[in-house]
């Protein structure tokens, strides 16, 4: 067997286990995996170092407008490259639909968009406006184009389907076997919330995270799961940030709800009172779900060890600090005007691999499990997320010593400032690849713009979650064949 390149020498980590070998690539796939390969047109010495399934990041912001109108920072190239420097061989960023589009031409629009890109995408689509076109024609043509994964919102009133909205979802992406993923905070809480705010004039950006309570995400986790489980479909929620809400993700995965969860490095990493920075520098860390108390931050810990969460996403949502980004509205316009989101698709790997890995939290299988090998699984990504023979060459190695201080040129994005500055981080991707083509390479991009490839993706994988079949809801008993 001839190979195109061999890892020769490192500690190779699966979701499973690690030990001492040899990675061989072949026409962009994992050829062999052994405790010794020869030969290799190219050999890359990796004594010392890391072997890893690259990372999947299943929840970016790339080269999308908000539905208040602010298009991100990073498009699929500036985007894809922050995304390698970070350890990550593909990505899943959203595509949004808005109010009056149909699905097709969101798609078409995005897949525009993603030809930049240097590493492999796929998109989760995000759902605002669930017309009949949509739910039986649009969303199926979709799905069989690969995307299985749908966005919807809870929260936002140009985003916010209601529950009804989301039973509609549901039950189509179920017959498809595609999976629901929900942003759960309460609208109205939210909304009541900035009003009692606003009258008495507290606007500045602290308020933020005062404005929409813990509770509120509580209250909505607790709902959408109790829609999910009406009609048997699976649901993500993503973007975990309270204790008490992964205490009800837990419980009702142990009752055999089909769920998936993630949080992000920074409910972790920072707390509300980044908010109350001097002057207006608490506007670079408004993001939704808000940050929260120290305190949650040893709970989400927890649960991240226990198994709660499928992934850590890094929930990227760049805007800059000037008036392209967070000040669009104005230099001292009221957190509510403040565009929503902090960038990390950098940070977020080193960061998890650093505060988990190196400080005993995780294991550096679980961190394979939280980075890449779990998001694969649960998206259908089939050929990407383990090294075995047959998959996607989708490696990184990592130097698991080296010590830097994170800075925003770092990032390698287009923003102009990163919440994670400063940061003191230990172990490094070196090198990452694509299928087998060398993207980053100690420091350095390798890659040209339009390397990556659309990828589509199989239907979610339910094994191991028993599901919950609501009495009133059995489709052969009640329904026919008319919801299934
Ligand atoms: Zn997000």
């Amino acid at each position: 067997m001839t190979f195109d390149t061999v890892i020769h020498g490192g500690t190779v980590v699966t979701a499973e286990g690690q030990f001492q070998g040899d990675v061989g690539i072949a026409q962009g796939r994992i050829a062999a995996v052994a405790e010794r390969i020869e030969g290799g047109a190219r050999r890359i010495d990796a004594g010392g170092r890391l072997v890893l399934p690259g990372g999947i990041e299943a929840h970016a912001h790339i080269a999308q407008e908000s539905s208040a109108g602010v298009m991100s920072a990073d498009d699929y190239l500036s985007g894809s490259i922050s995304a390698a420097f970070g350890g990550n061989s593909s990505f899943i960023p959203f595509a949004a639909q808005h109010r009056g589009q149909s699905v097709d031409e969101v798609i078409a629009t995005y897949d525009a968009r993603g030809a930049r890109s240097v590493i492999d995408y796929s998109y989760h689509l995000i759902i605002s406006d669930p017309t009949p076109e949509v739910l039986q024609d649009q969303l199926p043509r979709a799905f069989a184009r690969g995307i299985t994964s749908f966005k919807v919102f809870m929260t936002y009133d140009l985003m916010n389907l209601g529950d009804a909205g989301m039973l509609d979802i549901l039950t189509v992406a179920r017959t498809h076997g595609a999976i629901t993923m929900v942003h759960a905070e309460n609208n109205d809480m939210v909304k009541w919330m900035n009003r009692q705010l606003a009258a008495r004039g507290l606007t500045a950006p602290k308020y933020h995270a005062i404005s929409r309570p813990e509770l509120a995400e509580e209250e909505a986790i607790h709902r959408a799961i109790q829609l999910a489980k009406l009609v048997d479909a699976p649901l993500f929620i993503v973007h975990v940030s309270t204790a008490r809400g992964a205490e009800i993700v837990r419980q009702e995965k142990f009752n055999g709800a089909r769920l998936f969860a993630e949080t992000c490095p920074q409910y972790l990493a920072l707390t509300r009172d980044d908010l109350d920075r001097p002057g207006m520098e608490g506007a670079k860390f408004i993001c939704s779900p808000p940050l929260r108390g120290a305190d949650t931050q040893a709970a989400l810990w927890h649960h991240i060890a226990q198994g709660t969460f499928e992934s850590v996403s890094s929930d990227h949502a760049p805007y800059r600090f000037d008036e392209t980004g967070k000040f669009l509205n104005g230099a001292d316009a009221p957190y509510p005007k403040i565009a929503n989101g902090m960038p990390g698709i950098a940070a977020r790997l080193p960061w998890l691999f650093s505060e988990g890995v190196v400080k005993g939290r995780i294991t550096a299988e679980q961190f394979v499990a939280l980075s890449s090998t779990n998001a694969a699984r649960t998206f259908g990504c089939t050929t990407k997320g383990r090294i075995a023979p047959g998959m996607d060459a989708d490696i990184a190695i990592w130097n698991p010593e080296t010590r830097r201080v994170v800075t925003q040129a770092d990032m390698h994005d287009n923003m102009d400032y990163t919440p994670f500055e400063g940061m003191e981080l230990q172990g490094v991707p070196e090198i990452v690849m694509t299928r087998g083509e060398m993207i980053v390479e100690h420091g350095s991009l390798k890659a040209r713009e339009g390397q990556g490839r659309f990828f589509g993706r199989a239907p979610v994988d339910p094994r191991g979650r028993q599901g919950y079949l609501a009495p009133e809801f059995d489709p052969a008993q009640n329904f026919g064949t008319v919801l299934r």
